[in-house]
């Protein structure tokens, strides 16, 4: 069910400490962590703690969850110094856009130049 812990969902298992993970920022509903594979200098992932399956599926069940998530986001950018020189807030979404993890998550890159478009 939406929201519910998944027994398969990495993510869900990172929000219940069953597997390890660099954490940056905590709120009551989202939790932020350093990406394994950073793809800039600053590569931090913002996901809800509840279990939704990508970024449109969590804005339609739990908007104020959503905007929790971007807060946090813009918080991290705060925190990292990347705020002012600009930074990117990122949703992957479905297979072919690169979503790996089936659990909302904002990747928040920074502190490099960053291209436009994207790959
Ligand atoms: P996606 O490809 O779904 O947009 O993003 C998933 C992200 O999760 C990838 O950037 C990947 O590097 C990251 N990731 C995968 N496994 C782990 C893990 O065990 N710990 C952390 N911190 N990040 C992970
Ligand atoms: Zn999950």
């Amino acid at each position: 069910m939406a929201g519910e812990p998944q027994n398969d969902c990495l993510f869900c298992k990172i929000v219940a400490r069953e597997v390890p993970a660099t954490i940056v920022r905590e709120s009551e509903t989202t939790l932020a962590f350093r990406d394994i594979n950073p793809q800039a200098p600053t590569h931090v992932l913002v996901i809800p703690k509840a279990h939704h399956r990508d970024a449109a599926a969590l804005a339609a069940a739990a908007p104020d969850v959503a905007a929790d998530v971007l807060r946090e986001a813009g918080a991290v950018a705060e925190d990292e110094k990347t705020a002012d020189s600009g930074y990117r807030i990122v949703f992957n979404t479905g297979t072919g856009a690169g979503q790996t993890v089936w659990h909302a998550h904002a990747h928040v890159l920074g502190g490099r130049g960053l291209t436009w478009p994207p790959g």
